[in-house]
């Protein structure tokens, strides 16, 4: 499922490859992904506008409209953007499509129809309406130790979106293992050092995996996500890597350097 990286490596795109044109042209082929709105509203409000900028929050993409709205992507488990000229054919599973008034596309592409597209009076608004914690990136030590005094599993906390926004089951993962806590730990029952470095963890992880363009194979050797697999093992201790069950997900982590 795409997660705070992947989605900043979307929105890096989008603003690489969309920015100032004006959208001739809308076509939905999967309405129901949009929310709060139908192919013919989403119409209205793009076609004869331009992105004048991008935002991101969380797992949200946002396409910043030249006028007090914004276009929302989510990308749901599987999605991306495609932006072309004078493809023969869309590409497949093409949800929705953008067609620039200088002749190029930019498509939605969700094989699995999971993500969700919506329009918003500004990312500041969406977030708030869907009450979404602050994002993963800028959140504060304060602010987590602040939420960590919850009886929640660290894990759970993690991945909960209300309270900390873009980190889903692999870069949870990944982070608990940079600090060798172990999944199922209780937030409140770790030490101030545990949250330091659990907070720092989830910079340095989601930083680094922004960098490797979110691609596991490209991360750093001392990375757990390459090895979560059965058989996998620990880049630091070599020990074969297990699973546990935490937040209704599989955990990964190395049983020997995130001892309970
Ligand atoms: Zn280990």
């Amino acid at each position: 499922m795409p997660e705070l990286p992947d989605v900043e490596v979307c929105r890096r795109y989008l603003t690489a490859t969309a920015l100032h044109q004006r959208i001739a042209h809308t076509r939905v082929a999967a309405p129901a992904l949009l929310a709060g709105t139908t192919p013919q509203g989403l119409g209205r409000v793009l076609k004869g506008r331009a992105f004048t900028d991008t935002a991101r929050h969380g797992k949200y993409l946002f396409g910043i409209l030249d006028r007090d709205h914004c276009l929302v992507l989510h990308f749901g488990m599987t999605g991306e953007l495609q932006y072309f000229r004078h493809r023969t054919a869309l590409p497949a599973h093409t949800q929705c499509l953008l067609r620039f008034a200088g002749g190029f596309d930019l498509a939605y592409v969700a094989p699995r129809k999971l993500g969700r597209i919506a329009l918003a009076d500004s990312p500041a608004a969406f977030v708030q309406d869907q009450g979404l914690g602050p994002d993963a990136l800028t959140l504060t030590e304060a602010q987590f130790a602040e939420l960590a005094s919850r009886r929640a599993q660290i894990k759970c906390l993690l991945m909960d979106q209300r309270r900390i926004a873009g980190i889903g089951n692999l870069y949870s993962d990944e982070i608990l293992f940079q600090a060798r806590v172990h999944p199922r730990c209780r937030a409140a029952d770790l030490d101030a050092a545990q949250l330091r470095g659990l907070h720092r963890a989830i910079g340095h992880v989601l930083q680094a995996a922004i960098a490797a363009h979110a691609d596991a194979q490209h991360l750093p050797g001392d990375f757990l996500l390459p090895q979560r697999r059965p058989g996998g093992r620990c880049p630091r201790c070599d020990s074969t890597l297990q699973t546990v069950q935490a937040a209704g997900r599989s955990a990964w982590f190395c049983p020997r350097c995130q001892p309970r």
